[in-house]
């Protein structure tokens, strides 16, 4: 690309040296149309026809340019045969390529430039020349006009908008060149030159599907306006043509600088469309991935942080009395399914377009609703709803990530197994709801004495499994002061402090299957307490 536009400002320079220079850079311009279509052989029937259109059109620049150097050709047969083979397949191919659309804006573009064109053509005929040629570029341009639609839409790259100003420039061209009676003088030939220029790379980057913004801007407007200083220029090297064309020239400039507006405004309208089409593939990406999953796989948090990433827009999300991520600052947009607000979504400030956004975030609320109600339900299967506890289920599930977390870091591993003594006689005595009472106390002080990694498990009854992060020293130390800290706890009904025993096991790395033999020997080892009397930690042997 960059060494394209190379090539080009090198011709540019060669041209604007002047007469034999500007006659030979003209058809390897002409040919620079055509390298880019037939390096890619376009295999639909309009980039086929520009193929051939661009051939014909080398093929003219060369003979014409042998013709002018050497004069080889006696006649203009070649010449006239090949740029209107040129035109007719110019033609169909700006007529039959997709993605066409006329919209106000392109219409209000083109007016003035096309009046302007209208009145050169009007001035030249008092000139009595031959009309067919410009006439001819005014089709081909009125044909490129709505081919820009597809760039408005976000569908086609920036460089059609080139190549409609390609054959704008030749237009201007054509019509310059009959009525400046410029046939013979070659000082017109930079400004076909430019005309080139914008085609071979409005092609080059419309078949190759570049997206340079920059490019296209600078390309257009460095074009225009050096079109504009040359017409300029031609018109004052003329003294026969100085007084008209005053008015002539002050027009066209300013149907020069509208168009250049109206291409920095297309291309940020252009900008805007695409930007729109990242953000539904962001969302459309999103939302196949969310939707896809099995429940089991997605958790809420998983949701949110994929939200974040796929969609750069978004810079928080809030799923009410459950999970937040991010910013919860800037413009709300709620999460709504089913009538009920389940989040919002939050982005810096409010989006210009919320087209996308009104289809995408029921979707996605849907979603998260059901992932809340999936969590709801998980929590309710795998903890005990009095100690808030996991309850067997729970710690099946947790029981690999334990070990694999263990195994990873080397971490030995300890188990305890606690039970309340004489529990029976606080449900006899007191009744069970002070019983219950008695269980939730033990329970927010295991939770209390574990740290985050650490698991508490109701294993049944008034029977806890304590998994700890720490060797057998540690384990013991911890399961004293839960001891120690048990008669604080006491619900104040009863009378006597309570009091647990314990079973330890374990205290190494665990491999596979150690952990459920550690439990098993923590069992045994609480079961020895309770005969040693009660109210004391036993320590399973070590094998
Ligand atoms: P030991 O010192 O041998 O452990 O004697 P214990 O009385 O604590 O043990 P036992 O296994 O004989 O009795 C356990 C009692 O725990 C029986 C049962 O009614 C009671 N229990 C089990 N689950 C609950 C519960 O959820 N709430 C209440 N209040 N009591 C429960
Ligand atoms: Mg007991
Ligand atoms: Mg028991």
């Amino acid at each position: 690309m960059w060494l394209l536009l190379g090539l080009f400002a090198g011709l540019v320079v060669v041209s604007l040296m002047g007469g034999t220079y500007a006659i030979g850079a003209l058809p390897v311009a002409a040919a620079a149309v055509a390298v880019p279509l037939v390096a890619r052989r376009p295999r639909t029937l309009p980039w086929r026809l520009a193929t051939v259109g661009a051939l014909a059109w080398a093929i003219e620049e060369i003979a014409w340019s042998v013709n002018r150097r050497y004069d080889v050709f006696a006649g203009t047969f070649l010449t006239d045969a090949t740029y209107y083979l040129g035109a007719v397949a110019w033609f169909g191919a700006l007529l039959l390529a997709p993605g066409k659309r006329m919209s106000r804006t392109l219409v209000l573009a083109v007016l003035l430039p096309l009046a302007f064109l209208v009145w050169l053509l009007v001035e030249a005929r008092q000139e009595a020349m031959d009309l067919g040629f410009p006439l001819t570029e005014l089709v081909l341009l009125l044909a490129a006009v709505p081919f820009v639609g597809g760039v408005m839409r976000g569908g086609a790259s920036e460089g059609r908008l080139l190549v409609a100003l390609g054959f704008y420039l030749r237009t201007l061209c054509a019509a310059a060149y009959s009525w400046l009676e410029g046939g013979t003088d070659v000082s017109y030939l930079t400004l076909w030159l430019l005309s080139y220029v914008l085609l071979a790379i409005g092609v080059y980057m419309e078949v190759n599907d570049v997206h340079i913004d920059i490019i296209a801007t600078g390309v257009a407007i460095v074009c225009l306006e050096l079109v504009g200083a040359r017409v300029l220029m031609l018109i004052y090297q003329r003294p026969t043509l100085r007084d008209g064309p005053e008015a002539i020239a002050f027009i066209g400039s300013l149907a020069l600088v509208q168009f250049a507006v109206v291409i920095v405004v297309l291309l940020n309208n252009n900008r805007r469309q695409v930007e729109a089409q990242e953000e539904l593939r962001a969302w459309a990406t999103l939302l196949e991935r969310v939707m896809g999953e099995p429940g089991d796989g997605l958790t809420l948090t998983g949701l949110m942080d994929r939200a974040l990433k796929r969609v750069p827009s978004l810079h928080g999300i809030e799923v009410h009395a459950e999970a937040a991520k991010g910013s919860l600052t800037g413009y709300a947009y709620p999460l709504v399914t089913g009538g009920t607000e389940v989040g919002r979504l939050f982005f810096p400030r409010q989006p210009e377009r919320t087209a996308v956004l009104d289809t995408a975030a029921p979707l996605l609320a849907a979603r998260v609703q059901h992932l809340v109600e999936h969590n709801r339900w998980r929590t309710a299967a795998l903890t005990d709803p009095l100690t808030e506890l996991l309850n067997r289920r729970g710690f099946e599930l947790r029981l690999p990530e334990v070990i694999a977390q263990a195994r990873a870091q080397q971490r030995p591993v300890s188990v305890a197994m606690v039970d309340i003594d004489h529990f029976k006689r606080v449900n006899d005595v007191y009744g069970h709801s002070t019983g219950d009472e008695a269980l939730k106390a033990l329970a927010d002080l295991l939770v209390r004495h574990l740290r985050p990694q650490d698991l508490a498990v109701r294993w049944g009854g008034e029977e806890f499994l304590v998994v700890l992060n720490s060797g057998l020293p540690g384990a013991l130390d911890a399961m004293r002061r839960l001891r120690h800290e048990l008669s604080g706890v006491t619900p104040h009904q009863i009378a006597w402090p309570l009091a647990a025993s314990v079973g330890i096991a374990g205290g190494a790395v665990p491999a596979e299957e150690s952990l459920r033999e550690w439990i098993e020997a923590a069992d045994a080892a609480l079961l020895r307490a309770k005969e040693l009397g009660r109210n004391r930690i036993e320590v399973a042997a070590v094998d």
